[in-house]
């Protein structure tokens, strides 16, 4: 890839109280337009915790392997169309991607740039990483920033937001992010930087997306992450932080436009759309 280069992907994030497998497959399947390798989800529940299910090729492969969503129970999730920058398209280096332990699972659009100084100084105390993805180093030093604020002492709702804002300070590059911490119910959390990025709100979830055709379906009540943002989303609720912790108050947007015109927002066509949209 050229240094330029923005992958696109898709990254799709419920939590709310329906299930929420079938409504991540949705998603997908309407970011589809946007190209992709592989395909994924992670979802979380009480009595069965994190479950991870990824696959290379199209969609309808992962969405065959768990039955349309059917086979996975919980009502909160976060899913993935890869594009993949860093290791070839395979299940292995396709998103979700999880901290060794088991305890983070990570979506991810765009590359980081410092990843392998990162990797190393994981590497040496003692992670192993399993995939070539860059994405992984992120989700393992997500893990190791989750870890510390533990040992502060730190609520798990403050070690969460705590750990994605030291993450974003370490890391170098662009950044889309859905991440699913599997001891924290009932909530969700999206970062961005450099790559598209928007949440939405219902009566039924809270709602991450690459594009809004993704959750249009759901809500037309969306609002537009900026960058260097962090959004904690709860069943009923959205908080809005920068990064260095300022909690922001962001309006909605309603969004007007009907789902076809909405995928292809004005454009001719879809590579047209993507292109004029790419930041300078
Ligand atoms: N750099 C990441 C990877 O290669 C994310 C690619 C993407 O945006 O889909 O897995």
């Amino acid at each position: 890839f050229q240094e330029d280069f923005l992958p696109m992907c898709g990254i799709i994030g419920y939590v709310g109280h329906q299930q929420a497998a079938p409504i991540l497959l949705d998603g997908l399947a309407r970011m589809e337009y946007r190209g992709y390798d592989s395909a994924g989800v992670a979802v979380r529940s009480e009595t069965k915790g994190l479950q991870v299910y990824k696959s290379k090729g199209r969609l309808q492969v992962l969405s065959d392997m768990i039955h349309g969503g059917a086979d996975v129970e919980g009502t909160l999730g976060i899913g993935h169309t890869r594009w993949a920058t860093h290791g070839e398209p395979n299940d292995i280096n396709a998103h979700p991607h999880v901290s060794e332990d088991g305890r983070i699972a990570m979506v991810h659009n765009g590359i980081i740039e410092n990843y392998q100084e990162i990797k190393e100084s994981l590497l040496k105390k003692g992670y192993t990483f399993a995939s070539q993805t860059d994405t992984e180093v992120a989700a393992a030093l997500l893990d190791s920033y989750y870890a510390d604020a533990a040992k502060r002492g730190m609520e798990p709702r403050e070690r969460a937001l705590d750990a994605i804002r030291n993450m974003m300070i370490r890391v170098r590059g662009s950044y889309a992010l859905g991440i699913l911490f599997g001891d924290q119910p009932g909530a969700i959390y999206a970062a961005r930087k450099d790559s598209p990025l928007i949440v939405g709100k219902s009566d039924n979830g809270s709602f991450i997306a690459s594009d809004v055709p993704a959750i249009l379906k759901y809500t037309r009540t969306v609002y537009y992450v900026d960058n260097q943002e962090v959004v904690e989303l709860q069943q009923g609720s959205l908080r809005f932080f920068s990064v260095d912790e300022e909690e922001i108050e962001k309006q909605p947007v309603t969004i007007d436009w009907d789902a076809n015109a909405a995928e292809k927002a004005g454009y001719e066509h879809f590579m047209l759309k993507e292109i004029y949209e790419q930041p300078k």
